[in-house]
């Protein structure tokens, strides 16, 4: 026999995982409290294809019997931020946030997964990141899309996701057999002031290769930075060859701490 679980159970389980993590492992508390949201694993989801990768996964792919798909946000906490703005190479503290939001979103996913499990139901999980084609640079599995869908946040004009306490954070997701409905913490079109006919584009401006414009993102030349920088960057140094950060266009702009529009009728 099941036992019932709410997002709320969800919610409460990652936020204290997310508060006992840093000292737990030593580690500088890097993050503030997270989000998650959930959708029921409809046909919603046939979408991906045409709006992510060609060859994105759907959550029946990683479990027959899907029925929720769970979207999670950890935000960072200001500070990291603030010290990743200056110049056009990314500061040491950002790296070690990425890589230990790396780390700690597989934890949550476990523990998730774990919490399921004890109440009778299934999950599947999937990496943080570099989960993607490296020719296309397209994720098979992209926890930006999934949350899109799932009312979590709202894409920008960086490409980056902005979520209703901002897009300066790492994303993680999971699917499960549990039946946890919809959840959404954003109802809102747009969270981008931009796209809802506002004054911005600060983003534009703050990408040191040009990689971002009105018309999107060139997935290219962004991901070349973020390679060149792990290889040459001094603040960068003795981090995993995997760390490819920049992050300029998520810091010190309108939507990296908030939802700039305040549209999002938060619930966090
Ligand atoms: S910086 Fe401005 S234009 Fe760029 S994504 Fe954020 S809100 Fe949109
Ligand atoms: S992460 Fe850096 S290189 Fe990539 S789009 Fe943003 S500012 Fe440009």
């Amino acid at each position: 026999m099941n036992t019932p679980v709410s997002p709320d159970d969800l919610r409460n389980r990652i936020e204290g995982v997310v508060q006992a993590y840093s000292q737990k492992n030593d580690i500088r508390p890097f993050w503030r409290t997270p989000l998650l949201a959930t959708a029921v694993a409809d046909d919603r989801f046939d979408v991906l294809p045409r709006i992510a990768a060609e060859d994105h996964a759907l959550p029946r792919d990683l479990l027959d019997t899907a029925r929720s798909v769970v979207v999670f946000f950890v935000p960072f906490i200001p500070e990291v931020a603030k010290e990743n703005h200056p110049g056009e190479n990314p500061s040491r503290s950002w790296g070690l946030a990425y890589e230990a939001a790396n780390r700690l979103i597989g934890h949550v996913c476990e523990v998730l997964q774990r919490e399921l499990e004890d109440r009778g139901y299934r999950a599947a999980l999937t990496p943080a990141t570099h989960n993607f084609d490296q020719e296309k640079l397209m994720a098979r599995w992209s926890h930006k899309h999934l949350g899109y869908l799932a009312g979590l946040g709202r894409f920008g004009v960086n490409a980056q996701f902005i979520t209703p306490v901002g897009c300066a954070g790492r994303m993680g997701s999971l699917v499960t057999d549990a039946d946890l409905g919809d959840s959404p913490l954003v109802n809102a079109e747009e969270l981008c002031l931009h796209k809802i006919g506002r004054k911005c584009l600060v983003c534009v401006d703050r990408c040191p290769v040009g990689a971002v414009s009105v018309s999107g993102i060139d997935r290219k030349g962004c991901w070349e930075r973020l390679k060149e920088n792990i290889a040459r960057v001094d603040a960068l140094a003795g981090l995993e060859s995997s760390t490819h950060v920049c992050g300029k266009c998520q810091v010190l702009v309108p939507c990296s701490l908030k939802d700039p529009t305040g549209n999002s009728g938060c619930r966090s």
